[in-house]
């Protein structure tokens, strides 16, 4: 029985435990997965438009320089001119530098292949120099202008964006590339700026998968195939205008990376996210949940035990007691018999049992009705155990009949308390309708005798219980 009920109460925690881990779990996946999905398709894709459009704002008005520069007559006619004193290209060059605040502009003649710059001539581009290699794609390129990231051939160790614009002249015949070339400060400021704003890593990548341009924060691998985790990635990262890719890093944390081309660079701009900040609070979240889980969880287990206690308690009395009078039931008796004899056999002591039945009681009943005839058993019983010990057993045997085990008691002293009990209830008087009504009891007496069976003990006194009632019944009749 206890065990029993144990692994119920283990069965009923391992459920509702097991219900709300799952719960919760259910949740917190859920979650987690549906902000990684929000993250990826949404909120990096945001960032690198966001940053590309600033990027195209920027570009704008250098653009327009160069295009303004491009359709100035001056270029033109100073050409035409045969290229007469340099010094009026390098003022004009130098005043646009300083009015447009670019960190260089420069004028390549085709006739002459003359680098002009505004602090002079700089060089002669050559078709066999590596360096000089953009003009001579620039120039035979369909649009009227490319945005070229290269070194500024005045310092070779500056990275800059230049804007190449074809010139032409009258008859429409190219004749040189003129622009303004830009620090790439304003766009390294942009990147750090958004990753302060967003927390989020922010570089520039070329189509070969080598970095390009990344904050002075920027401490990982120059070229993204030997990025950790991104070995199997990086070629779909090359291949598309796009991409939204996770990874995981050696260090366990997920990274989610989006990636997108920038025409005007070439150049593929990656925003990178270490570990969704969101799920830190989802997380949080799940842990939360799990401990509230568990406080409910104890707290309904808690409650659960004191009631089933007290329901067990309840059902136990009303298995062992008899309703009506409280005397303990017939079928519990063998055990108090058992544990009683026990005892007495440990203390060398004896055991007298006496059966008790109400005299006439059929005409109780009949005459005054079931529900009187109750409140006599009970009468009754009231009557017997205030006439007993503690440690003696007052057992409802059957109808209208009591067995009063006496431990440690002889017949002697068991017939004075019988003898006792006899006339309490025949001078208790009832008042029933008003009749008064008084009832008898007969008894029989058995002593334990040695190695006697509890079966033989009762069929004594029973036997002695017909002897009184023979014997003109209200007496008390001992067993052979
Ligand atoms: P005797 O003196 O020979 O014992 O006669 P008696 O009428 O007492 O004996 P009998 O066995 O004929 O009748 C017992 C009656 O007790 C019959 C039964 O209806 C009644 N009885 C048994 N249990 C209950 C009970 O719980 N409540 C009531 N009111 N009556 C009961
Ligand atoms: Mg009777
Ligand atoms: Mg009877």
């Amino acid at each position: 029985m206890q065990s029993r009920k144990r692994l119920y109460s283990v069965i009923i925690s391992v459920i509702v435990l097991l219900g709300f881990l799952a719960t919760s779990l259910i949740g917190y996946f859920v979650a987690r997965d549906s902000i990684a999905e929000r993250l990826q398709q949404e909120m990096l894709p945001l960032t690198s438009d966001n940053i590309y459009s600033e990027i195209q704002r920027d570009l704008l008005q250098p653009v327009l320089i160069s295009s303004l520069m491009a359709n100035d007559t001056f270029a033109i006619d100073w050409v035409a001119n045969g290229e007469q004193d340099p010094e009026r290209m390098q003022r004009y060059l130098a005043q646009i530098q300083d009015k447009y605040e670019t960190i260089t502009a420069f004028f390549v003649s085709e006739k002459s292949r003359l680098y002009y710059h505004p602090e002079g001539v700089i060089k002669r581009v050559s078709e066999d120099e590596p360096e000089d290699e953009w003009y001579f794609r620039a120039r035979e390129m369909k649009q009227d202008y490319e945005i070229n990231i290269d070194h500024d051939t005045a310092d070779r160790s500056r990275l800059s964006i230049f804007v190449n614009y074809r010139v032409e002249n009258r008859q429409g015949e190219f004749i040189g590339l003129i622009g303004v070339g830009l620090s790439m400060e304003s766009v390294v400021q942009l990147i750090e700026n958004y990753q302060r704003r967003y927390g989020r890593e922010i570089y520039f990548v070329n189509r070969q998968g080598e970095v390009m341009l990344q904050s002075s924060q920027y401490s990982h691998e120059l070229h993204i195939q030997n990025k950790e985790g991104l070995d199997k990635l990086f070629t779909r990262i090359l291949t598309t205008p796009s991409a939204s890719v996770s990874f995981e890093a050696k260090n366990g944390n997920v990274i989610y990376l989006n990636s997108r081309l920038v025409p005007e660079f070439d150049w593929f701009l990656i925003v990178e996210q270490v570990n969704d900040p969101a799920s830190e609070k989802v997380e949080a979240a799940l842990w939360i949940n799990i401990l509230v889980s568990l406080a409910i969880s104890i707290v309904v287990l808690f409650i659960a035990h004191l009631a089933l206690r007290g329901y067990q308690g309840r059902l136990e009395t009303m298995a062992t007691r008899d309703k009506l009078t409280g005397a303990a039931s017939r079928q519990v008796f063998d055990s108090l018999f058992e544990q009683a004899l026990a005892k007495s056999r440990r203390n060398q002591q004896t055991i007298s049992l006496a059966l008790i039945d109400i005299d006439h009681f059929k005409q109780v009943n009949d005459t005054y009705g079931h529900q009187h005839g109750d409140e006599v058993l009970e009468a009754v019983a009231r009557i017997i155990k205030l006439h007993i010990r503690k440690e003696d057993v007052l057992c409802r045997w059957g109808g209208e009949e009591f067995l009063v085990m006496f431990t440690d008691c002889d017949q002697a002293h068991a017939m004075q308390r019988i003898e006792a009990i006899r006339l309490a209830i025949s001078a208790w008087t009832f008042h029933f309708d008003d009749t008064r009504l008084t009832v008898t009891v007969s008894s029989g007496l058995s002593e334990l005798a040695e190695g006697e069976t509890l079966a033989t003990l009762i069929e004594r006194a029973d036997k002695a219980l017909y002897l009184a009632k023979g014997d003109g019944r209200n007496c008390i009749k001992l067993a052979e």
